[in-house]
């Protein structure tokens, strides 16, 4: 008799029973990773797209997810729009287990072509353009997932609670109390505390002079504290009312050089380009999934020439 048992996707535990006794062993199985190619062209919905071109829903979730920076995709995507995706699927016993890494990706979007390939640095992986710039910018556009803009950047705007014209300097989201509020950016905490009419009130330093304040939180991440380091999307803390407020909001603030500016339209610097002591293994290792891309996207216009377009 033997029983088994699996701990993960590698190991099961297999127990048989002798006529001595019960003995237990671990048996691994070996796990293969595949790579996959997909090409699909827009013509209903993202999703639609990607289902037909066999790609699961999960990965194409990432692929939007990958090019939101540069492309809405609540407001830009057209019919005709392509995308192209390079990923690892999990295989084991013949059966596939799950997906894996995007290696790289493209998108078409109106005419414009983005592309990413992901690069693994060690002890990080992150998604670059071929030329190496960094997909991502360095701050966030809006750090809460909100429900509306209850009030934009405006330096003549009369204040709400005080009915005098005071200046807003920032943009205010509207959330349900405790939702998470995220670093807009890498950085460091320079102030945690009450200030005035703010309430409980959150500052980061980042790098380029510029800071960020979140105004109103219900309370403070507990493991986020003054001269902490943050990372960009890590929660800071919750949508609140505290201070001056007529409602639970983010009032948020954005400031270069001590100026506050629109944090709906200032330009976001980009985030790290690859590491200059990278570079050359970045070129060696991103050329055979650049060659990926090329292949689906020429198998695609071959597709698009046959059918008559
Ligand atoms: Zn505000």
């Amino acid at each position: 008799m033997a029983v088994s048992r699996e701990l993960d996707e590698i190991r099961a535990l297999e127990v048989v029973r002798t006529e001595d006794g019960y003995h237990s062993a671990i048996a691994e199985r070996a796990v293969e990773t595949r790579v996959v190619t997909a090409q699909a062209v827009i013509q209903s919905s993202l999703f639609n797209a990607g289902r037909a071109a066999g790609v699961p829903d999960s990965v194409t979730m990432n692929v939007a997810g990958l090019f939101q920076w540069d492309v809405d995709f609540a407001l830009d995507i057209r019919q005709g729009d392509q995308f192209s995706v390079v990923y690892q699927e999990l295989w084991r016993d013949g059966q596939r287990l799950r997906t894996g890494n995007i290696l790289a990706a493209e998108f078409v979007n109106r005419g414009r072509t983005y592309r990413a390939v992901r690069f693994d640095m060690g002890d990080r992986a992150d998604y670059f353009t071929p030329e190496g710039r960094s997909i991502r910018r360095a701050f966030i556009r809006a750090p809460v997932d909100f429900t509306r803009i209850s009030s934009r950047f405006n330096l003549n705007r009369r204040h709400p609670v005080l009915h005098t014209i005071r200046a807003h300097r920032g943009v205010d989201y509207a959330a349900p109390t405790g939702t998470p509020i995220k670093a807009a950016g890498d950085g460091r905490v320079i102030f945690r505390g009450v200030q005035g009419g703010y309430g409980n009130t959150l500052i980061l330093q980042h790098g380029g002079n510029i800071t960020t304040l979140y105004a109103h939180m219900s309370r403070f991440h507990p493991e986020v504290r003054h001269g902490n380091r943050v990372r960009q999307g890590q929660v800071i803390g919750y949508v609140g009312m505290t201070g001056l407020a007529t409602g639970p909001h983010l009032h948020y603030e954005y400031r270069v050089n001590g100026v506050h500016r629109d944090p709906l339209t200032v330009e976001l610097p980009p985030a790290e380009p690859v590491p200059a002591a990278y570079r050359e293994r970045f070129a060696r290792e991103t050329a055979p999934l650049l060659a990926f891309l090329d292949r689906a996207q020429d198998a695609g216009d071959a597709q698009l020439a046959m059918s008559g377009r």
